[in-house]
């Protein structure tokens, strides 16, 4: 099936689908729209701030794009919404009828009056999905917008961007959130804060700019200082500081070492003394990209951490630090060390085949998720169920402060 959907003449085939390519302008103009269309019809529960990020991730998720990591971030942010805003199964078919509505304008004369309904049922369908997401995330950070405070480059290919959120952003060391740069409106992608929460508020992110990317190479390239970032729900991906006082591994290929770099801070902060090993693994000298916050780390903490670097493909550094990550990792597990992994997908593969392989325990071994199997996917929707379920019963957040971040007019 083929959606001939364009505001200028310009499409994006996306597999069997073609779907619109609107400029940034256009996109604002159409979200605008969608407001007001909506807003005639007695449907005001959306705040006209929220119209952009609202209308674009429901195109983008009605068309399907982006890998399925990609696809639960914008759900996770729709499901947040949905929440936030007091929404019910029924009102998806006011959302639809303004969305085909706006499509119409937009498209010009690419329109075919059969692509109404086309669009009807594609937002059905999401909408279904942004309620299974509502229930299954609870209430808890909702979505919100931040300043970019400075953009680094870190090496070739990797930026640090900090973010100064316009209001405090509720998350726990090893979260990450979905983000997105309104030059992209509606394609959210997950990233993971580097810092702990610091009294400023402010948030690092690393960013690595993945060749043939859609979204990070904009990230990295382009993103400027002063710019506006939206920034979704934090929520666990698996690599939450293990309760008790086990030893860890710490493992880090390229921009992984983000949300780890944020749990030593959480560590360091802790009154509980427990033994951290670091193994950053990069493919040469030139890819380490935070190599003077390690240093300083190492420095700072060599009393409890202790850093170790693994160059795959590096032949001029010293030949103990010359090896892949999985090896150097399993020189260095002792039995009882909680080991922590996050990088790549395809890194996160390989701990998952060999580590267990190689003599660690599997109850030890915390991967981060990459949404690529169903297993892995179901395994995090359990977990944040479960986290809201405790979160509901231990604390009543409603009631104000972060906790209470329920209402629209909270959004700016
Ligand atoms: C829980 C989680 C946390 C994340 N945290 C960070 C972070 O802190 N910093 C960061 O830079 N990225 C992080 N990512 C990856 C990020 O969300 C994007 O997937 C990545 O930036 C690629 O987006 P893109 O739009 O450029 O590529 P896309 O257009 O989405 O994908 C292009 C191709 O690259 C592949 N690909 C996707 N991600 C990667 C990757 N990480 N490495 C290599 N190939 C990839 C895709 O499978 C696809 O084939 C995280 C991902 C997850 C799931």
């Amino acid at each position: 099936m083929k959606w001939l959907l364009s505001a200028n003449g310009r499409t994006r085939e996306f597999g069997p689908t073609e779907v619109p390519t609107l400029t940034f302008a256009d996109h604002e103009r159409a979200a605008e729209h969608f407001w007001s269309v909506m807003a005639d019809r007695g449907a005001r529960f959306l705040p006209e701030r929220l119209a952009p990020v609202f209308f674009s991730t429901l195109m983008e998720s009605i068309a399907g794009r982006g890998d399925p990591a990609a696809r639960r971030a914008g759900l996770v942010v729709l499901g947040r919404l949905y929440r936030r805003l007091g929404l019910y199964p029924h009102h998806g078919a006011v959302i639809a009828a303004a969305l085909v509505d706006t499509v119409r304008r937009f498209a010009g004369e690419s329109w075919k009056p059969e692509l109404a309904n086309i669009w009807e049922q594609g937002c059905l369908r999401v909408w279904r999905s942004a309620g299974q997401s509502a229930g299954m995330l609870g209430d808890g950070p909702q979505v919100t917008f931040g300043v970019v405070e400075s953009v680094v480059s870190a090496c070739e290919g990797v930026a640090v961007v900090t973010v100064r959120p316009v209001r405090r952003l509720r998350y726990t060391p090893g979260d990450a959130m979905p983000v997105c740069s309104p030059r992209l409106p509606g394609r959210w992608r997950w990233l993971s804060p580097a810092n702990a929460p610091r009294p400023d508020g402010t948030v690092e992110f690393h960013i690595r700019a993945v060749p043939g990317g859609a979204v990070s190479p904009v990230f990295v390239g382009q993103v400027a200082v002063g710019e506006l970032l939206w920034l979704g729900p934090a929520c666990e991906v698996g690599l939450s500081l293990p309760a008790g006082d086990a030893d860890l591994l710490l493992v880090a290929g390229g921009t992984g070492w983000a949300p780890l770099r944020a749990l030593v801070e959480q560590i360091a902060a802790s009154p509980v003394r427990r033994r951290v090993t670091v193994v950053v693994g990069s493919r040469t000298l030139w890819d380490l990209y935070d190599a003077a916050v390690l240093t300083t780390l190492r420095q700072v903490h060599g009393d409890w951490l202790s850093v170790v670097l693994a160059f795959s493909d590096d032949g001029d550094v010293d030949p103990a630090a010359q090896g892949g990550l999985v090896g150097v990792v399993l020189f260095h597990y002792v039995p009882g060390q909680a080991v922590l992994v996050c990088g790549p997908p395809q890194l996160i593969e390989e701990a998952r085949t060999w580590l267990p392989i190689g003599g660690v325990d599997p109850g030890d071994l915390h991967l981060a998720v990459t949404f690529r199997h169903a297993f892995d996917a179901a395994l995090w929707a359990s977990r944040q169920r479960t986290a809201t379920s405790t979160a509901t019963s231990t604390v009543g957040e409603a009631s104000g402060g972060e906790g209470g971040d329920r209402r629209p007019e909270e959004a700016s």
